[in-house]
């Protein structure tokens, strides 16, 4: 699995595994338990969970699924902008722990921006650091003018990567967020790069590409996003072959043909756009 590296030099894998709507009341929990332990074998060693996705019981499904081998996983967490205070970042931070089953998260994000300011939320990030509780901190959903903010709050590098919407459909950030990122040394992690697994993956350009190479629409989705250099897809997959399928993307070249076709289909956009998030 190709890596790459955050500021302090630690190395991630570029591509890891979604959780949301994973773990919930009525799902099989038994599958999914097991697709996301086949997942960690297969490579995707980086897991993105967040307090909010099932009111925790995401989390506990993770916790489930890494237990007795928690080195072996990059863990990303993220707690809600209404729960973002001094002292609600830490509260929120031990709950999810608590339901992780572990005693540090690797990658702890707000999950949005809300309306308590940043630079509380920034402090008690780095309280957690120095307690030992995360290792990294980082935002998602933040636009330009947004991180352009928070750099002047944070100290220096210590925001390890944004994660926002990526996928043919949303390429919104080309513009100017995603150049801003790798100008500033700030990994981007791309969330919903399978469109949900939604009409991107039934568009025809994607289908034949993937006809092309012997490979699926999602395996092109995900290789196409990969083509970035500093950037982290997170597909979710709670069925096994899915997840199978994921873990083999990284083999795709897509050639200037291929990328050429997905531009025609949904190009690049020539001026600046709102953030999309989902
Ligand atoms: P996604 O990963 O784009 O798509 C997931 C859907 O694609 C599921 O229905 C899944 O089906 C299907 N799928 C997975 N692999 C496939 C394959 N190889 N072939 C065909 N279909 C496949 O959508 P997402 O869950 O919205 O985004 C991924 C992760 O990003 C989330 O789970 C979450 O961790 C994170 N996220 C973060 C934010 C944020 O605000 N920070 C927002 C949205 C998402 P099965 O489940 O049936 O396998």
């Amino acid at each position: 699995m190709r890596r790459i590296g955050l500021r302090n030099g630690e190395e991630i894998p570029v591509l890891g595994q979604g959780t949301w709507m994973i773990g919930e009341r009525g799902n099989d929990l038994r599958a999914e338990k097991e697709t996301l332990i086949a997942g960690i074998d297969l490579g995707l060693r980086l897991i993105d969970t967040a307090e909010m996705y099932g009111d925790g019981a995401s989390e506990e499904l993770v916790g489930a699924a890494i237990r007795g081998r928690r080195q072996d996983v990059f863990l990303v967490s993220k707690v809600l902008p209404s729960n973002a205070s001094r002292t609600g970042t830490r509260a929120a931070c031990e709950a999810s722990l608590s339901r992780l089953g572990t005693d540090i998260i690797d990658l702890y994000l707000l999950h949005w921006r809300g309306g308590i300011p940043l630079a509380e939320t920034v402090a008690a990030f780095e309280e957690l650091k120095e307690a030992g509780k995360i290792r990294h901190w980082g935002v998602s959903n933040f636009d330009t003018a947004d991180m352009e903010e928070l750099l002047k709050i944070a100290p220096a590098g210590a925001c390890a990567v944004n994660q926002v919407l990526y996928n043919p459909d949303y390429r919104g950030i080309e513009y100017d967020l995603l150049p801003w990122q790798m100008a500033h040394g700030i990994p981007l992690m791309a969330y919903s790069p399978l469109g949900q697994g939604g009409e991107l993956l039934q568009s025809g350009p994607l289908i034949d590409i993937a006809t092309r190479h012997n490979a699926t629409p999602a395996q092109v989705a995900l290789a196409w996003a990969l083509r970035q250099p500093d950037l982290i897809a997170i597909p979710k997959a709670s069925r096994k072959a899915h997840v199978e399928a994921n873990a083999r993307a990284t083999d795709l070249q897509l050639t200037p043909e291929d990328l050429a076709a997905i531009d025609a289909a949904f190009p690049s956009p020539r001026r600046k756009r709102p953030l999309a998030m989902i």
